[in-house]
């Protein structure tokens, strides 16, 4: 079964940490940023390596590339002093993934984000929409974190959790961590020689966080065990997770050929089923809107978004982003899914056309009340 995993899977995120991107510290390395922008151009044009696919880019390598620029041969302790570096590298990391993307005939866009960007729902609907968008158009995003104004990644992770979090964020099928380590070993093999290669898990398998405790490299600070704990949350929404060596030769269209390589951490639940758990757990509604006969045939039945046309009136007091219920005339709830507009903005839609949102509104943030990607029928 796990073979065939990486081999479905659709829509990547992959994940490089700093001690790849910049060769151990030595600068930006720009034969293996070169290596993966062929191979996941390769991926989106479906060449060679099965269908075509959707890839976001999850790159660190600002902060080591800008205490590079800046002649430090120490990473200094003081975060302003490595947020500062993080800002003077960041240019060039997003340069050589422009460049080198370009060079494989592929658009790319920097997207810098932050876990409280991704915390906030109407903030996580932007960069959703967005980042959907960026793939419709063909373009690769290439995200790090925006470490001018946030610190996690540089405290504690490496962007580990923040490759889970946009994972979550796109319901990726796939979360690929390529890093300077094969995969997870049963314990640190440079200790133990007893220390076995585990080639399958399941993701969030509670053994695993033990086998994994310490093991880090000196520059970017996500060890084993951020990866362990970015595999469990992305398997939040239904991704599975790769931890593999970045250098392995193709190892990106091997692995989406469905070879086995690095440790594969398997989501116990599907990606439909883990979105309709997660709206289901909604149980605090912020609102609802009542549509009518027509939009539930629309919605229900032939799996459509939900337009302001089809919607009769709207309860309750929600934001952009907020779950609401979506209920027919005679109150039954028949889905859930995230509001694109807020309720005060809702009532002025009930039975438009979406041609007129902009002269209501005075812009128009998505031509549906509800998109369906966002959307689970409840009954
Ligand atoms: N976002 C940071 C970067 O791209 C995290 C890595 C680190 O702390 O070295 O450099």
């Amino acid at each position: 079964m796990s073979a065939s995993l990486l081999q479905e899977a659709r829509r990547l995120v992959i994940k490089v940490g700093s001690s790849l991107v910049t060769n151990e510290g030595r600068g930006l390395d720009e034969h293996a940023i070169g290596e993966w922008c062929r191979q996941m151009a390769m991926l989106v044009r479906g060449d060679g390596s099965g269908p075509a696919r959707e890839v976001i880019m999850v790159s660190s390598g600002a902060v080591a590339e800008g205490m590079k620029r800046l002649g430090w041969s120490s990473r200094p302790s003081e975060i302003h002093e490595l947020q500062a570096a993080a800002a003077v590298g960041q240019m060039g990391l997003a340069q050589m993934y422009e460049t080198q993307l370009r060079l494989n005939g592929l658009g790319s866009a920097q997207v810098l984000l932050t876990h409280a960007d991704l915390a906030d729902r109407e903030r996580y609907l932007n960069a959703r929409s967005t980042l959907l968008t960026l793939l419709q158009h063909g373009v690769l995003p290439v995200i790090n974190e925006n470490d001018t104004v946030v610190n996690d990644e540089i405290k504690f992770g490496d962007n580990d959790t923040l490759g889970a979090l946009v994972a979550n964020l796109v319901e990726a099928d796939a979360l690929i961590i390529l890093t300077d380590q094969k995969g997870l070993y049963t314990a640190d093999p440079r200790r133990d020689p007893e220390a076995q290669f585990v080639h399958e898990a399941r993701a969030g398998d509670a053994a695993l966080e033990a086998m994994a405790g310490g093991t880090g490299s000196s520059l970017g600070k996500g060890g084993m065990i951020t990866k362990i704990l970015a595999a469990k949350r992305a398997a939040g929404s239904g991704a599975s997770t790769v931890i593999a060596w970045g250098r392995e030769p193709d190892v990106l269209l091997r692995l989406s050929r469905g070879e086995s390589i690095g440790t594969l951490l398997v989501a116990p639940t599907h990606k439909q089923q883990a979105r309709k758990q997660w709206m289901a757990d909604h149980l605090q509604l912020r609102g609802s809107v009542q549509i009518d006969a027509g939009a539930v045939i629309k919605l229900r039945d032939e799996g459509k978004s939900l337009l302001p046309i089809g919607m009769v009136s709207v309860e309750g007091d929600f934001s952009r982003g907020d779950v609401i219920a979506v209920r027919d005339e005679q109150g039954r709830e028949i889905a859930r899914g995230l509001a694109n507009y807020a309720s005060a903005e809702a009532r002025l839609l009930c039975r438009k056309a979406s041609t007129d949102i902009e002269r209501l509104l005075g812009y128009v943030a998505e031509p549906e009340i509800v998109h369906r990607d966002n959307l689970v029928v409840t009954r």
